[in-house]
């Protein structure tokens, strides 16, 4: 029986197409004596397998452990087959048809056989800045429409030299069906520019350039999903200078540098953190600074971290070789415009930024910045969710219609559902300008286009001001579905954790629109993907000035200060009141009093902004959160007690926290003179203390046991962390975003997800 020749066929979904998976199979089948054939289908792999059983077995249970790091396999469908007695096993030609059911791989970083090759003085490829394979290289950028063949892709002006095409028709070299492979006879190649876009003739181009960044020049450097601004990161007068130039007074940098070794002269790198920096999708990771190093303090000012990335296109590494300790590599934009990615595009746009430019003739059909991650509360964070993971999709727990959310106005992301896949697109960015929308409104055709969904149903925010909204409200023909700003963050977080029926939501962020009209953001919700209530939430407070108030916190703490203290605010022996000049105070008390300009929110980031300016650590921000993260950076994580705080319920019987006993607590502490570490750290421990006691209520009055956590300012860490432990301590099962950003960019997840609920 053992000996018996059967025949199986198996179906493979996935990411199984452009990432070398069926001369994989191929292999496999060679190494298990198999005989039979791999062909790609519209619908997936297909695979005819003939042989002894135990073969059989043992070459499927093998598919799943060793595959090509690009393949990601959702499903292997196994049917017995009838033996037609093959005599060998090969690699039949493509079935035609468009491949509409394959998942699209995204961009991936330069591996290390190809790094090899690149650094051999006898490999044909030596020093070639575009080399790549199977299973590296430029995806989701390059390709216009599907399927991934090279004439949809940014390639296709390159017709590969006899040596390239040979290896891309081999199924048994690395570069079989690779479709950017390429050699310096036929691919594209790298150019140096001067500001004045005049080209600078020499022999190597990227050497050169790593010498003006050596002399502390600025240099736009075109990437895989875009153009970097680089600058020596040791250098701090060139870090500065980019600073001035592309005016931006204090928001970190990341930085790159050539290996862990290197990233660990400045940060501090765990085993998980060194995992996901090398990891295919070379995200940036957030790490924690170490205080004396060689990287200027310039790089990212103020914060206790530093987001570092290893090197992903082979131009960095040639230019990292070069012994430099970091180079900052920054998005190369202006004014909040998305990232830059026409050669012609950068002469324009960067001319007063960079001293130079180093491009290259491959153009970059959809921009991608890079995305960035923590390691945190024991699992991956997405903070923003771009190169490397686009268009991976998140894996929904059940199928539904095909929708498009079309997500918040701040850390724009759209995304389009399909089967039981959530497509979310990659960082659009912040909608408040026209080269945004314009980025904003081409990512859905492109998606739409290369995922092939037509949307029946479109989500958006109920804020009408949104851009996204605006376009949402503009499509014809289509049915729309307002989604609460804060629902849609728990839903995103459900959705991202497959879980189904109701949650208690605590949606903590800066800003969201109420259906009362008021700005929400310290929310407890019960909720599902249909429906949500307002449990509790923090106290609404006057937000005076609107907009101005994100800003400038100070004017939050007045807020604040003037709720619990009244007039009596004026003769508190504090800081804040001592510093900000009389008029600007008044002006501020005036606005209070009268109720002009002053929106009511519930807002926890500006509890946090308010707290941080009564402390005196910040009373302006240069970036959204900048005072939360100072006030987090201060807290010391030794201190366990807490502020008194108070909740009542108003006539809908929603509970309300209070801040009198809090904001009383801390004035009381800063006249002790007690550090700013410690009320920092009381205050976070009581923002953590009373998440859980509400929780506690909510549960007592629903029986709902489970938590979804979700909201920008759970990137607070030590929020993220305390809140997590509390809640499990008390039996809560707690859920938090891993591969979803909490943050805006979570958002049209969320309301996709609600969309599609009410159509299903
Ligand atoms: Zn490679
Ligand atoms: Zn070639
Ligand atoms: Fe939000």
């Amino acid at each position: 029986m053992q000996d018996e020749i059967i025949a199986r066929k198996l179906k493979i979904s996935g990411i199984v197409q452009g990432v070398g998976f069926r001369p994989y199979v191929y292999k496999q089948a060679l190494l298990h004596g198999l005989k039979g054939e791999v062909a790609n289908t519209p619908s997936g792999v297909f695979i005819h397998v003939e042989g002894k059983a135990r073969n059989i077995d043992s070459f499927c249970r093998n598919l799943y452990s060793d595959i090509p790091r690009l393949a990601y396999l959702t499903d292997i469908d196994q049917f017995s087959d009838k033996v037609l007695g093959f005599q060998n096993f090969s690699i039949v030609s493509s079935v035609c048809g468009q491949n509409h059911s394959a998942l699209i791989s995204p961009d991936v970083a330069v591996c290390d056989e190809c790094i090899r090759e690149m650094l051999d003085p006898l490999d044909r490829r030596h020093g070639y800045p575009f080399i790549n394979c199977t299973n590296c290289g430029p995806r989701y950028t390059i390709m216009e429409s599907i399927p991934y063949d090279r004439p949809n892709t940014s390639m296709k002006s390159f017709i590969m030299c006899k040596k390239c095409q040979q290896e891309y028709d081999d199924p048994k070299n690395r570069r079989f069906h690779a479709q950017p492979n390429a050699c310096s006879d036929c691919g594209p190649s790298v150019s140096l520019y001067d500001s004045s876009g005049i080209c600078i003739e020499c022999k190597d181009s990227i050497g050169q350039a790593a010498l003006f960044l050596l002399q502390g020049k600025i240099i736009a450097i075109k990437g895989l999903g875009g153009f970097h601004l680089c600058a020596d990161a040791s250098n701090s007068e060139a870090v500065t200078n980019l600073r001035r130039r592309k005016h931006r007074e204090e928001k970190p940098f990341a930085v790159m540098a050539l290996n862990i070794e290197a990233i660990e002269k400045f940060a501090v790198v765990t085993g998980q953190e060194k995992e996901l920096l090398a990891s295919y999708r070379r995200p940036v990771v957030l790490l924690k600074k170490k205080d004396h190093c060689l990287i200027s303090p310039e790089v990212s000012p103020g914060n206790s971290c530093i987001g570092a990335m290893l090197p992903y296109t082979p131009i960095h590494y040639l230019l990292l070789v070069h012994g430099f300790e970091a180079l900052v590599m920054t998005s190369a934009n202006i004014s909040k415009e998305p990232i830059v990615i026409d050669n012609n595009e950068a002469f324009d746009k960067l001319a007063g930024i960079a001293d130079f430019f180093l491009t290259h003739d491959r153009d970059i059909y959809l921009r991608c910045d890079d995305s960035v991650l923590r390691h945190d509360a024991g699992a991956i964070r997405l903070i923003r969710r771009s190169r490397g993971f686009s268009p991976f999709p998140v894996f929904l727990r059940k199928e539904l219609p095909q929708v498009l959310g079309c997500g918040a106005e701040l850390k724009n992301t759209i995304c389009l559902t399909k089967g039981s896949l959530a497509f979310v697109s990659q960082h659009i960015g912040d909608l408040d300008n026209l080269a945004a929308y314009d980025f904003f409104q081409m990512t859905i055709e492109h998606m739409k286009k290369i995922l092939n969904i037509t949307p029946r149903t479109l989500a958006c925010d109920l804020h009408p001001d949104y851009l996204s909204t605006r376009y949402a409200m503009e499509q014809n023909d289509i049915s729309i579905l307002q989604v609460q700003h804060h629902h849609a963050h728990i839903v995103s977080c459900m959705a991202e954790n497959n879980i189904e029926g109701k949650v208690i939501g605590l949606a903590f962020d800066g800003t969201g629109l109420g259906k009362d009209g008021a700005i929400w953001g310290g929310e407890f919700l019960i909720a599902d993907e249909n429906m949500y209530s307002r449990s509790g939430h923090l106290s609404h407070m006057p937000l005076p000035g609107g907009a101005a108030a994100i800003r400038e916190p100070w004017r939050m703490a007045i807020s604040y200060l003037y709720k619990v203290f009244g007039e009596e605010m004026l003769d508190l022996d504090i800081q804040v009141i001592r510093e900000i000049e009389d008029n600007r105070l008044f002006f501020i008390r005036n606005m209070l009093i009268k109720r002009i300009n002053c929106p009511e929110t519930s807002s926890m980031g500006r509890f946090f902004d308010a707290v941080a300016a009564i402390i005196g650590i910040r009373y302006k921000v240069n970036y959204e959160g900048q005072a939360a993260v100072e006030l987090e950076k201060l807290a010391d994580n030794s201190v366990t007690d807490c502020y008194q705080y108070d909740v009542t319920s108003d006539v809908d019987e929603i509970h309300q926290i209070l801040p009198h006993a809090i904001i009383h607590g801390v004035i009381k502490d800063i006249e002790k003179k007690v550090a700013a570490s410690v009320i920092s750290a009381k205050f976070h421990n009581t923002v953590i203390s009373m998440s859980k006691d509400l929780c506690l209520v909510i549960r007592k009055e629903t029986d709902i046991n489970r938590v979804a956590l979700s909201g920008g300012v759970f990137q607070n860490s030590y929020l993220l962390n305390g809140i997590i432990r509390e809640l499990v301590k008390n039996s809560f099962e707690v859920f938090s975003h891993r591969f979803v950003p909490c943050n805006d960019g979570g958002i049209s997840l969320g309301q996709a997800v609600c969309a599609a609920s009410l159509n299903s």
